[in-house]
């Protein structure tokens, strides 16, 4: 056959999302970062009201609906926010319009796979930088690398910690290219770097309603930055970017805090409980700011455990990458599933063959 790529998409390797099994499968699913709990009932409610009129036109070009609820949640002007189909689509934004081949996107390692997949597309150059052991940002390597585009994740997956300000401070003032704080996870934390939005030109935010508000099927995320910065990136998003029921779900849900901060809550509690339970059976878990776990089994045997779940019909994250591939990341699920997950793995430990 020949060969109709490009040099630099034939030579990448494909996105591996975590495993999405047939609807409908039984399966205690903790591989996706997915919450447990459905959306807010008035974005079902939403969702039922959607009439033929509203899809037979084409949707609101940039998200009017769902900017102005955003914009009184934050307390940002409305035109300082993007809206696209999923947070992933305003990160390929972002590297659409800044980078190319010749330029360098950095970011510490390790993190978000997409933030690679992306840049090699672009061919643009990547510069991966590790984290110190103990997750502390390589702050002068960083800055010294200056990427037209900077990703940092905080909280960060898949080790869940979150980036202090002050070090998301004197990143964003002294870089020379744009600063993508990527804050999926921040329902789930203590803080947020909104504000750095305000301080820095070129600092942009990115958030998502597929994690704190039950959407990830639906398809919403946003971008916060400054009216400028926004100019570029519009230029090069898909005219209707946002689907007409992704605008109004996410906009009913948006609205409802109430109802996000009750699961939050509900979560962070299931959190500090299934991270007891880990610790209880010798698992090293790392501090999270987020609704999952980074853990580090007592044996060394994070693979085989993962594979034994997936037999159980349990499924966790296992990254096969230097520096991950003996720990797990786990979702924090209902209590009920993640009992059922220490249970399960209560069991591996005690039956397993001596290495
Ligand atoms: C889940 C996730 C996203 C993607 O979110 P979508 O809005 O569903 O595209 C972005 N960044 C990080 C770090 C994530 O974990």
């Amino acid at each position: 056959m020949p060969n109709y790529f490009r040099a630099n998409v034939d030579a990448m390797a494909s996105y591996i999302p975590g495993e999405q099994p047939p609807r409908g499968t039984q399966i205690i699913k903790l591989n996706s970062n997915e919450n447990p709990y459905p959306p807010s009932p008035l974005a079902l409610a939403a969702l039922q009201n959607i009439d033929g009129e509203q899809l037979r036109r084409y949707p609101e070009p940039f998200g009017g609906e769902f900017r102005q609820a955003a914009s009184q949640v934050l307390g940002v002007p409305s035109d300082w926010m993007i809206v696209g189909n999923g947070s992933d689509e305003i990160l390929s934004i972002v590297i659409r319009a800044c980078t190319e081949p010749g330029r360098k996107v950095v970011y510490p390692m390790p993190t978000y796979v997409l933030y690679r997949t992306l840049t090699e597309m672009q061919a643009a150059d990547v510069v991966e930088i590790p984290y110190k052991e103990d997750y502390s940002l390589p702050l002068d390597e960083l800055i010294a690398a200056d990427g037209a585009v900077t990703f940092i994740a905080s909280p960060n997956s898949p080790s869940g910690h979150i980036v202090a300000k002050a070090d998301l401070r004197k990143l964003a003032s002294h870089l020379s290219g744009v600063l993508v704080i990527d804050e999926a996870y921040v329902d789930f934390a203590q803080e947020n770097a909104v504000d750095l939005v305000q301080e820095y030109a070129n600092v942009i935010l990115i958030r998502t309603l597929s994690k704190g508000y039950s959407l990830a099927g639906l398809r919403l995320g946003f971008g916060v930055a400054n009216p400028q910065l926004l100019d570029g990136l519009l230029k090069v998003k898909d005219s209707y970017n946002v689907d007409a029921i992704a605008s109004t779900v996410a906009t009913a849900a948006i609205i409802d805090q109430a109802y996000k901060n009750a699961c939050v809550a509900k979560i962070q509690a299931s959190r500090n409980q299934l991270t007891t339970d880990l610790k209880n059976l010798g698992f090293h878990v790392w501090d999270s700011q987020t609704n999952f776990l980074l853990v580090q089994p007592p044996q060394n045997n994070a693979e085989y455990l993962y594979q034994q779940l997936k037999a159980q019909k349990i499924l966790i994250r296992y990254f096969k990458q230097p520096g991950l591939d003996d720990k797990l990341r786990i979702t924090v699920g209902t209590d009920e599933q993640n009992q059922t997950l220490v249970k399960a793995l209560g069991y591996l430990l005690q039956e397993l063959p001596t290495e």
